[in-house]
């Protein structure tokens, strides 16, 4: 894996972006904002489940007037996604909200952009641009066509708005949902910008489909070193896409949390397998160390294929072993397997 690369640090309110090797795990809220009692418990459920930022679609004035409401009613860090109107922006920041999603260059007046921009400076809000394939200006599609380069010029247009008035708490993505151009267009933002980089794929699918591209697209750009926060868009459960961004991140050593080893079974296999996988995956789901599991099928390579694991288990015709760091340490009947490797993983971390 590559060195990460250098991004500047930008700070919501106490969270830092940028600068670093953690990648920040964002999501997005379903419910209308202005829908208080909803959208907050729905904002505990996402952080819960690992979000560390939280988007927010404020559509009207009733949508940025309730942020005042639901920051009273929650610690967890919320960015208001705002999509050309500077008076939701300042109504968004006037009431309490932690960051901004808003492309300078579509709000139209150079005055306009100036009050946000103050508003943002007053408050210590950063704004996150927001470049989409699907909505580049017209002269840089004919100049660059659909292209990675189109997608950094259009950001550079916008960082400059903002550079103009002397606001540099800027995070930039750049999105589409084409994995290769997402690719490339974060590729060549990391050797332009000095800015974070949000990572996503748009529009990536539903949850399978989705994770899939979202793998695909954010696991090359994270081994190269890019992303300072990410999401994984997926047309399903919130809850799946946070739990694709803690998974995606661990597999990269970004994020800590227990791994588990199974193997694909094979004609060897000599038990119920499947059930203890799906067991132990949820035991470890919420278990607080880096642990790494294995769950394999037999006796004769299980040990052995998951040589890396810290504890394991593999099925024998009656017994089954238990094992640590692919050497069988005990043998147990196989109907207390599970209990077993639960107790020994219980030991591991004492
Ligand atoms: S561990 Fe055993 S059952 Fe699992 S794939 Fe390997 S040989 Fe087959």
């Amino acid at each position: 894996m590559r060195k990460r690369t250098e991004t500047k640090k930008v700070w919501v309110k106490d969270l830092q972006v940028g600068g670093q090797d953690k990648v920040i795990i964002q999501t997005m809220t379903t419910h209308p904002t202005k829908a208080i009692e909803k959208i907050v418990e729905e904002i505990h459920t996402l952080a819960t489940h690992g979000a560390q930022l939280v988007r927010l679609a404020i559509l009207d004035t009733e949508d940025a007037m309730a942020i005042k409401t639901i920051k009273s009613l929650t610690q967890v860090l919320l960015v208001a996604d705002i999509h050309f109107d500077y008076k939701l922006a300042l109504l968004a920041i006037e009431n309490g909200i932690d960051k901004i999603r808003i492309n300078p260059g579509n709000i139209g007046h150079k005055e306009h952009v100036k009050q946000v921009v103050n508003a943002c400076k007053k408050h210590g809000v950063p704004i996150r641009i927001g470049v989409n394939l699907g909505s580049l200006e017209k002269d840089l599609l004919k100049t660059y066509g659909r292209t990675a380069k189109a997608m950094v010029e259009s950001a550079k247009r916008h960082v400059q708005i903002l550079e103009d008035e002397g606001f540099e708490d800027i995070i930039i993505s750049l999105k589409a949902s084409d994995v290769k151009l997402t690719i490339e267009a974060y590729l060549l933002a990391a050797e332009t910008f000095k800015y974070p980089l949000h990572i996503g794929i748009t529009e990536a699918g539903p949850t399978y489909a989705g994770i899939i591209a979202s793998s695909a697209g954010l696991g090359t750009l994270l081994y190269h070193g890019i992303g300072d926060t990410l999401r994984i868009s997926l047309s399903g459960p919130r809850t799946e896409e946070l739990k694709a961004c803690k998974t995606l991140l661990s597999q990269f050593g970004l994020y800590a949390r227990p791994k588990l080893i199974a193997c694909p079974t094979c004609a060897r296999l000599s038990y119920d397998m499947a059930p203890i996988v799906k067991k132990v995956e949820a035991y470890l789901e919420n278990h607080p160390t880096q642990i790494t599991v294995a769950v394999m099928g037999c006796a004769v390579n299980g040990p052995g294929e998951a040589r890396d694991a810290d504890i394991g288990i593999a099925g024998g015709m009656r017994e089954g072993l238990i094992f640590i760091q692919g050497k069988i340490v005990k043998k147990v009947p196989q109907e207390h397997l599970y209990d077993a490797l639960i107790e020994a993983i219980e030991n591991h971390n004492k």
